[in-house]
């Protein structure tokens, strides 16, 4: 399956989920049983390639790509998670959003120190969301250098904001324009 094949699986829903933004669904890429392994197989090379220790996945589509690469290369799975649904203490971070902020949370338990985990998520926009799940790994003593993403919006910068944080941005398909 090429990237065009990948591509033809996403929808494309406009104004979801608010007027403006044209929502890329990978509801339907999941949907298809070689779409999502194709999928799968093209990250796992990339987490392999970068020497996963660990996959890191952002809550919730980051945990179906995530999972799902960490299964495939025998590697645990740490999930990135939004407030208040660890049953632990936890390490906390806010970040900005277009309007308002959001925090993300994990387990600091989950990580080993020195732990090379690659960081998953279905789509990169802004890059808000991924920087501030790097940051968390990070501050949870993960050594994370590759970030990982189905979709890539390039226009929208979040490619460029995660390289000038040290992270190598790999996707499988872009979309230019947003
Ligand atoms: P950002 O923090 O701006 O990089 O946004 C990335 C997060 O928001 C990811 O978890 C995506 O699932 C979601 N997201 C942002 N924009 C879109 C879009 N146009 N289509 C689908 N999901 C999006």
């Amino acid at each position: 399956m090429t990237p065009d094949d990948l591509k033809a699986l996403i929808r494309d829903v406009p104004d979801f989920p608010k007027p403006g933004i044209l929502f890329r669904d990978i509801t339907t890429l999941i949907g298809n049983g070689p779409g999502l392994a194709a999928s799968v197989a093209m990250l796992a090379e990339h987490a392999r390639a970068a020497g996963a220790e660990a996959i890191a996945g952002i809550e919730a589509r980051g945990f179906i790509f995530g999972a799902s690469v960490a299964a495939q290369l025998g590697l645990g799975f740490v999930p990135v998670r939004k407030p208040g649904k660890l049953p632990v203490p936890v390490l906390a971070l806010d970040y900005a959003l277009e309007y308002g902020t959001d925090t993300l949370e994990v387990d600091p338990g989950a990580i080993a120190a020195g732990q090379k985990v690659v960081l998953i998520d279905d789509l990169i926009a802004t890059g808000g969301t991924a920087l501030a799940a790097a940051q968390l790994l990070r501050q949870a003593g993960a050594v994370v250098e590759q970030a990982l993403f189905v979709i890539d919006l390039p226009d929208l910068g979040g490619a460029d904001r995660l390289r000038a944080a040290d992270l190598k941005v790999d996707s499988l398909v872009a979309f230019p324009g947003h």
